[in-house]
């Protein structure tokens, strides 16, 4: 049988290793990474209070120890409502730590009840993971996947549930009951499984920070930085997929490339910023002509592409004609500060259809055919190869 000093000291030094973790964790600058290293410093330092409780004076092994316990929680849910850029009620959170303690005074001093004290430690704790849960599951859209989301509140609703059982069980077992270090089964059990409360919570958390990372290298590495159009990196890999299933489902393909007209003269008249908010301005404009399952993606300086997968060549014209319509109605609708005009822009766009026999390169090729005949002939113009 374990003894309840073992199982305590086992989760402190849990702490420690996830301490460890986070340190690892904290160069990622992920809002939530300190918090979250503080709660596990603290519950370091509680378990090790508690599980020296008995040679410790007595404010030191219950209010001291328990006051660690409650920071060390409360460190844990500032670190998700950082997470998630949510408003944190710092004053709300030492209020509930204090009102914890004096709660554990009361029923050490006043009224001397290991069940009390287990029931206040138990409101406090559920508070602690009603809140985490509800900031995890209020912040969906900051969610990138699933699962660390849903493991972390489910966890926290398990912690929850957990402690309702055990101020329910200590209640109704006040005799048999008396102390933390007593090592009953009941004790036992219950300790073994809060020794896991923090480190799942951490566990929780390192899943989300690495979820977070993982969403901004694949959006650093797919996405244009400018506009945020797919970058032509990643053009190319979707293009192969969807070459593929139009290949298999016999279905039709159309590539549209897109050129800003005399774009040179915007940044020499404009200044290169002025260019770069062209930009940006085309890449909106476009997105609202075009379907979710088409892709824009900026292929150059001020070079565009746009797949439009089970397209029709007479739809894909009505795309392009769209695209280039409302590029044109750009005339006074960009304005930038301190500058009394503001500039206009058409473009020129190619268009190719898939053939069967194409290569991706192949059809980039002859959009860029059309492209050349649509500046040739004067700009401002849509022409298919
Ligand atoms: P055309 O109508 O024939 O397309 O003429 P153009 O002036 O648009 O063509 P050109 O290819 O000569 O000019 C493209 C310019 O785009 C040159 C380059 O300095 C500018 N450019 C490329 N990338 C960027 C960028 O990220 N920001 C800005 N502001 N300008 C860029
Ligand atoms: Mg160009
Ligand atoms: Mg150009």
């Amino acid at each position: 049988m374990p003894s309840t000093f073992n199982i305590l000291i086992i989760g402190a030094l849990f702490c420690v290793v996830m301490l460890l973790v986070l340190i690892s964790l904290l160069r990622s600058g992920t809002p939530g990474i300190r918090e979250w290293a503080v709660a596990n410093g603290l519950g370091f330092v509680a378990l090790l209070l508690y599980a020296f409780g008995k040679e410790l004076s007595a404010p030191v092994a219950y209010e001291v120890a328990n006051g660690i316990y409650a920071a060390a929680s409360a460190a844990i849910l500032a670190g998700f409502r950082r997470f998630f850029s949510r408003k944190l009620h710092m004053r709300i959170l030492a209020a509930a730590v204090v009102a914890m303690v004096a709660a554990i005074a009361v029923f050490h001093y006043l009224i001397d009840s290991f069940a009390l004290r287990t029931v206040s430690v138990a409101l406090f704790q559920g508070a602690i993971c009603l809140g985490i849960g509800m900031t995890i599951m209020r912040s969906r859209q900051a969610w990138r996947s699933r699962y660390p989301y849903f493991f972390t509140a489910g966890m926290a609703g398990l912690i929850m549930a957990g402690h309702a059982m055990r101020a329910i069980l200590y209640l109704s077992r006040q005799g048999e009951l008396t102390s933390l270090l007593q090592p009953s089964p009941w004790n036992l059990f219950f300790l073994s499984a809060g020794t896991f409360v923090l480190p799942v919570l951490t566990i929780g958390a390192v899943m989300m920070v690495h979820d977070t990372m993982l969403a901004k290298a694949e959006h650093a590495a797919n996405r244009d930085f400018l506009t945020g159009a797919w970058s032509r990196r990643a053009l190319f890999e979707l293009a192969e997929r969807e070459l593929s299933l139009t290949r298999r489902t016999s279905r039709s393909m159309a590539l549209l490339l897109l050129d800003i007209d005399n774009f040179k003269a915007i940044n020499d008249t404009w200044g290169h910023a002025t260019g770069d908010q062209v930009l940006i301005d085309a890449v909106l404009r476009a997105e609202t002509a075009i379907r979710g399952v088409d892709y824009f993606s900026r292929v150059g300086g001020e070079e565009f592409a746009v797949l439009l997968p089970e397209t029709s060549r007479s739809a894909a014209v009505m795309v392009a004609e769209r695209i280039r319509i409302t590029m044109e109605g750009s005339a006074h609708a960009i304005h930038i500060e301190g500058q009394p005009e503001t500039p206009a822009y058409t473009v020129s766009i190619g268009l190719a259809m898939l053939r069967d026999t194409d290569s991706f390169q192949e059809l980039m090729r002859r959009a860029d055919a059309a492209l050349y005949a649509a500046k040739a002939s004067g700009r401002n113009r849509v022409a298919c190869d």
